[in-house]
């Protein structure tokens, strides 16, 4: 492996805030590195309270006019925000695998949600429906509008920089709500991009500001904040419980978008090489670190070995690589702190009694030094209750685990924390429609793996992946709207609801 391809320019990488590009208040700034090569790519701004501040003041300000900004013409901009973001696909594709390592394949994917998202969001500028209802009572009409809950705070992991951050900010604005964005400390350049595309798009100053931090520095400010009104996070539980438990004392609309332990389940009649393409991409996609990874194989006993042996030979073949190089199919993992937590995770496995079959180890050789590599790693002979059968690794990792029925491995299915994704191979369609029924996750896919998600359907999961919330399609105009019924009474006189009965 060489280095990375192109060697861009440092960035200088500013908050957004009222229409302006500024440095943060303190002057500091942090690194945004290549995580397969090491390359320094930018210096960002290092924010604080105070910029997060200036943020929300400015988000405040600018919400009275927004709001009132008609629906299909806020549509209309979206819609040319699309077309910019279409445009530019390749060349912001490009800086997200420099910035976060995933195959430029990938990247493109992650880019063409966010281009879904905002045609889908702007097409909601004529749409955002309300209804209306009879009246139990002569001459009096009533409908249920939508309006906008105010100031969003949207909160967004590194692993979609791209994706995440419009599943968030496009039904946030279609909807007539400004918006704070504050980015991943891994990933603040390719937030900058989407930020510029609205600057060059026309958006008015103060509806769209963000700030970006290390880890927490702006992002806990935002959470103390007395106006913000409402809070769409994305990242691990642990910091979702923290978003949750840090604004309850305001009572304030709170979405969090957690981790999962998603599972493969295979029967004994599955089409195996379907079943393996399924795994390979699932597992070993973005090096694991989607919310939707497949980390858990379920194998019906009587395929169990033969479905082992085709995973171990694909496994194999895997290269690792700069995700800007067209032989690469596995890039690095984020940074170091993560491949470290990975590692301790096969550690973990290894002592748990797990047999570990590939992969688990940190390759040293030429090329992979620089980066944050991490060798595809399969394990079997996996109990469900071991910790790397339920706890969330987030990197290329994978275990398999064996059943002797359907009934069986939906239980281990479900028998985890978490509830996002989930996956059967079977050629039986009453077997599908048990698991539609039985499966408790947010997201079934039934002859594919556990990810894929189109944005016109809800996305999210059950039990600790989140708060019951879901975003994309019409599940997002839900939460960033607030109902309002309104009555109107053209009888001219006094008419008591629930009292008035025989006028
Ligand atoms: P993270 O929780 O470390 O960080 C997420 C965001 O929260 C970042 O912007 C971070 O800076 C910010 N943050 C951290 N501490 C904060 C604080 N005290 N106050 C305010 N903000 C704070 O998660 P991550 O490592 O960026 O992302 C990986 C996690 O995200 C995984 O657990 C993964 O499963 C999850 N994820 C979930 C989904 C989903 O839709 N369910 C999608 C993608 C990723």
């Amino acid at each position: 492996m060489t280095a990375s391809l192109s060697q861009p320019q440092v960035i200088e990488a500013h908050n957004y805030i009222n229409g302006q590009w500024v440095p943060a208040r303190s002057g500091e700034t942090f690194e945004s590195r290549n995580p397969a090569t090491g390359e320094l790519l930018g210096l960002v701004a290092k924010s604080g309270p105070a910029d997060a501040d200036a943020a929300v003041q400015a988000a405040r300000a600018a919400f009275d006019n927004w709001r009132k900004y008609p629906a299909p013409r806020r549509g209309e901009l979206l819609f040319k925000v699309a077309q910019i973001l279409a445009a530019r696909k390749e060349e912001i594709a490009r800086l997200m695998t420099q910035e976060m390592g995933k195959v430029l394949t990938e990247a493109r994917g992650d880019v063409q949600e966010g281009i879904d998202m905002t045609y889908y969001m702007a097409g909601e500028g004529r749409r955002q429906h309300g209804f209306t209802a009879p009246s139990e009572m002569f001459d009096k009409f009533q409908m249920a509008v939508r309006d906008p809950v105010g100031v969003v705070a949207a909160i967004t992991p590194w692993n979609f920089p791209m994706a995440i951050p419009t599943w968030k900010i496009m039904p946030a604005l279609i909807t007539g709500n400004t918006v704070v964005f504050k980015p991943a400390p891994d990933t603040p350049l390719v937030a900058r991009e989407l930020v510029k595309i609205f600057e060059e798009a026309g958006l008015p100053a103060g509806v769209l500001n963000m700030v970006c931090d290390t880890g927490r520095a702006a992002g806990e400010a935002l959470l103390q904040h007395p106006e913000i009104d409402i809070y769409s996070f994305t990242g691990s539980t642990e910091t979702g419980k923290h978003v949750l438990t840090e604004t309850a004392g305001r009572l304030k609309k709170v979405s969090l978008e957690l981790g999962g332990k998603n599972a493969i389940m295979v029967m004994d009649d599955a089409n195996l090489d379907l079943a393996v393409d399924g795994i390979v991409w699932s597992a070993f996609g973005t090096t694991g670190q989607r919310c939707t990874a497949a980390s858990r194989i379920i194998a019906h006993r009587a395929i169990e070995k033969e479905l082992t042996d085709k995973l171990v030979s694909r496994i194999e073949k895997l290269r690792l690589g700069d995700g800007l190089q067209d032989t690469t199919d596995v890039g690095p993992v984020i940074n170091s702190k993560q491949r470290h937590r990975i590692h301790e995770y096969t550690r973990i496995g290894k002592a748990e009694g797990a047999n570990l079959l590939l992969g688990g180890d940190i390759p040293t050789e030429d090329g992979l030094d620089k980066g944050h590599f991490y060798r595809p790693t399969l394990f079997n002979k996996v109990r469900p209750d071991m910790r790397i059968a339920q706890e969330e690794i987030f990197g290329p990792t994978t275990v398999v685990i064996g059943v002797d029925s359907l009934e069986e491995a939906i239980k281990v299915n479900n028998g985890v924390k978490y509830g996002l994704s989930a996956s059967l191979y079977t050629q039986d369609v009453n077997r599908a429609f048990f698991a539609m029924r039985e499966v408790a996750t947010g997201i079934l896919y039934i002859n594919a793996g556990t990810i894929g998600a189109e944005v016109h359907l809800p996305f999210g999961g059950t039990r600790q992946t989140g708060n019951g919330h879901r975003e994309a399609a019409g599940a997002a105009i839900d939460f960033f709207t607030e109902w309002k019924a309104v009555y109107v009474d053209f009888s001219g006189k006094l008419q008591r609801a629930q009292i008035d009965m025989d006028m």
